[in-house]
Order: C-alpha cells, then structure tokens, then sequence
C-alpha cells in the first residue's frame, strides 16, 4: 500500500494531520474535522490531456478501463488494482436536451443534462461506492455500514453482494421510497429501520462504526468522495473536454457538491484545464440548512478560517425548536449535512452559489425531465428547477453552456410521480401546487367504440 502516492489529511486548516492511506476513519481523531484523500501528483504518472484518456474506450474488454471510475484512475491513485471492486459503473452519458433547456430559460444547445440513473444500481452513488469498497477491500474490511435515505443502501447493498462482505444499512423509517429499499432487501442487505430521521441514523451509524470497528461508506468516507469525482471527468468529455459555465447540482449530505469541487480545484492545479466552471448546489425548501447557512447566515468558507459555530449553532437551533426536514425530494431531505465544511470549500473553489426551490417546483422540473425523454427521481430535478430560478433571477445567462446533474433514476421512486400525475400523493407526501405538466390516465369502458373515441378526442 505504502507505493501509492496518496495520503490522507485534515481538512482543518490549523489541524492538518495527516494519515496513512490504509486508516479507515471518518473524521481527525484530533479535531474531529473530515478527512481529504491527498495525492502526491509528482509520483502519479499523470495523462498530458485529459483527452488521453479517451482511448481508454477501446479496450471495453477490461473491467477498469469500461468502468466510468477507474478509467481515470490515475487522478484517485489510492488503491492497487488488484482491490478494486467495480460493477461497470459510470457508463452515464452526458445528453444535451433542448425541451428542459426551454423550461430552464436557456438558448438553444445551452442545457446538458448528466444522466446518472444508468449507473448499476439506478444512482449516482455508485461512482463512490466503487471507490469506497476498494479502500475497504485493501484494507481487508469485513462489515460494511451506512446511514441512507435510500441510494446509499441500494448501491452498498449491491457491491457488498458483489465484494462478498457483510452489509448493513440504517434507514429512517417510512423514509425511504420503495424502490430504494426493494433493493437493499433484494441485494441481502441487513437493514435496520431506526425510529427516526436521516440525520438520527447518521448519528447512531457513526457511534455504531466506532463499537464495533464496521467500515463506514457513507460520504463521511473521504474515499468515496474520489470515486465521485469521475462525474465531472465524464461531463467533461461529453462536452469534448471543454469546461461548461455551470453546474447545477441537487444538495443533500454535500458530498457530490464537495467532490466536484475537489476535482475542479485538482484540475486547475495541474493545469489540465483552463478554467473552473461555476457551481450550484440546490436545497429542497423542506430542508433548506445549506441555504440558511450561505444565503441568511452569510458563511463562507474564507479559505478555511471560517466560524464554525455558526454551524454547530445552526444544528442546536435545529434541535431546540424541534425544526425537521421534509420534503418529497427524499434524497435530499436531511437537515444537518456531514459534509457542510467541504461543501463550503467547494463553493469557494467554484465562486458557487446556493438556493432553494420549493416541492411543487421540483415535481415540475422532474415531469419536465421526463417529458423530454430522460426522467429522474424528485431529488434529481431539484437542480433542473434550481437553473430555471437561476436563469430567472439572471445569475446564470441565457446563454450560458449547463449541466445539470440527474442524480437518480426515474424508477426509484414511483409512488412520486404517480402522485403527481394523479394527484393522489402518498399521505405522507403531499405537494401543494398546480402540477402543470399532470398526465392523467384516462378511465375508459372495456368498448372499441369509446376507446377509439377516447384516443382521438384530445384534451
Ligand atoms: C444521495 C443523493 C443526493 C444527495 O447527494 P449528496 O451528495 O448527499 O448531496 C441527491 N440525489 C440523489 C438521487 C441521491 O441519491
Ligand atoms: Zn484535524
């Protein structure tokens, strides 16, 4: 292991500890800040371009050139080959679609959308997991664990399936869409439902990880972290390896948003590209922390010599006045993110921004998506309907090149959509708002007659 160049380090800029790559931890065992995988690039046998890696593509035969993860490996050069577990992730498209660029406000051949639905396990996810099982195979872990609102237990699930160690999720219950959780029982995952919230079942994973020294893989896991960093790499050779003005990302944990950051900053370092594109990460208003933290509290990362405490502060009020997250968009419906500190980072790296967009508006993004030929999760159209109030608000131009990124597969979560073409959502799940884009089904009689007449009657 000690023949990689890679290390990891504290993110606190007064701490700055650092670890050998072999540790699992989860924060500094001295300031309990999160940890960032650090590579020593002199050592790395980097490409020249980054379009030498397109001919990777020719040999499709091998396991981790087709992987969308590990045909970049040598910008997350932490493992030896011979651990790594792939799943042929990260075959996702970047898919340039005018009918959501209209919706969005943007000019033609403005809007991309990055398709991570068509991951092995239906999400984004697994372009970490792939990294994170890696770490643990080549540190012979044995029990693997997460926290999940669904995604991270589907793809756990699955590459523990794979790697043949043991799994074990927490998920909120009644919080999980049940595609999500279809497939974490399906993959074997052991799967405890915690009385409680997303945020609840982070907490009790991590005191967990520490009783009883399981391998923890949620995006706590700075490993992880690196395998998301290929989804800006294939945004980037979809678009032929220019830079887009921006990218539009749904906020969650913060760990996709703090990885696209580390990689752009990585990038810019080694003067692989020109330029940075700007961020934009997109609360739920159901659970809008980042938002308040940015947007009302005026935090910003300051280069690491950012108050804390007005986190820590923002998380007690949290607590004292009972304030809980909701919203149909359950991927993103967590209220005290693990990695808020990064993300902040990353808006720094990327002169990002943040906003909110309420239920009503991410159900019309999504029908909107899938109107025009890809479909997400709600989660996913948070950063669709985030570009449309960014355009309007004239912060993104009307020409600006966007990638908006769709997180998770349409399937995931059935129960949503129906809901929003019937209007009978889940009792639980109510929205609010004229669903504009509703696509009722039409009750006809068992009859020829009536059914030819309903087909050529148009509403
Ligand atoms: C996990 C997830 C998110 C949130 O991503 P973070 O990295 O936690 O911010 C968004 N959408 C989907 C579909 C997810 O599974
Ligand atoms: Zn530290």
């Amino acid at each position: 292991m000690a023949d990689k160049p890679a290390h990891q380090q504290c993110i606190n800029v007064r701490c700055q500890a650092t670890f050998d790559i072999a540790e699992a931890l989860v924060a500094c065992p001295t300031c309990d800040s999160l940890l960032d995988v650090k590579y020593d690039w002199d050592k790395v046998h980097l490409p020249k371009t980054l379009s030498d890696f397109n001919k990777r593509w020719a040999r499709r035969d091998r396991m981790l050139d087709f992987s969308g993860v590990w045909r970049f490996r040598e910008l997350l050069d932490f493992c030896d080959d011979r651990y790594k577990v792939s799943q042929g992730e990260g075959q996702t498209l970047l898919q340039r679609c005018d009918g959501v660029g209209q919706y969005v406000g943007l000019k033609q051949g403005g809007l991309f959308l990055q398709y991570e639905g068509l991951n092995p396990s239906g999400s984004f996810k697994d372009n970490g997991m792939t990294a994170a099982f890696s770490h643990a195979s080549m540190i012979g872990a044995k029990r693997v664990c997460c926290a999940s609102t669904g995604n991270t237990s589907a793809s756990l699930a699955r590459y523990a399936s794979a790697a043949g160690m043991e799994a074990i999720v927490f998920v909120g219950s009644g919080r999980i869409a049940f595609g999500k959780l279809a497939q974490a029982l399906d993959y074997g995952a052991r799967t405890f439902q915690i009385a409680g919230d997303f945020d609840d079942c982070m907490a009790r994973v991590k005191e967990a990880t520490a009783a009883l020294g399981l391998y923890l893989v949620n995006s706590v896991n700075p490993f992880r972290l690196e395998g998301q960093k290929a989804i800006m790499l294939r945004v980037l050779e979809g678009l032929g390896w220019d830079v887009p003005d921006w990218i539009v990302v749904p906020g969650g944990n913060l760990g996709n948003s703090s990885s696209f950051g580390k990689m752009f900053g990585e990038l810019k370092e080694l003067g692989l590209i020109p330029r940075i594109p700007r961020l934009a990460v997109i609360n739920s208003s159901g659970a809008p922390t980042l938002d308040r933290l940015v947007n009302e509290k005026k935090l910003t990362y300051n280069g690491g010599e950012f108050d804390r405490q007005v986190i820590v502060d923002d998380f007690k009020w949290q607590d004292d006045t009972n304030t809980k997250p909701h919203t149909i968009a359950s991927a993103i419906e967590i209220s005290k993110p693990v990695n808020t500190t990064k993300c902040l980072r990353a808006l720094e790296i990327c002169d990002g921004v943040v906003r909110q967009v309420p239920d009503f508006e991410i159900m019309d993004a999504k029908a909107q998506v899938g109107r025009h030929g890809l479909g997400c999760e709600p989660a996913s159209a948070a950063s669709v309907a985030g570009a449309r109030l960014l355009v309007e608000q004239g912060v993104i131009d009307r020409d600006a090149r966007v990638v908006c990124i769709l997180t998770g597969h349409p399937l995931k979560d059935p129960n949503a959509s129906v809901g929003y073409h019937t209007g009978q959502y889940d009792p639980d799940h109510q929205v609010e708002g004229e669903r504009l884009y509703a696509n009722m089904p039409i009750p006809v009689a068992n009859d020829l007659d009536k059914i030819v007449e309903a087909i050529e009657t148009k509403a």
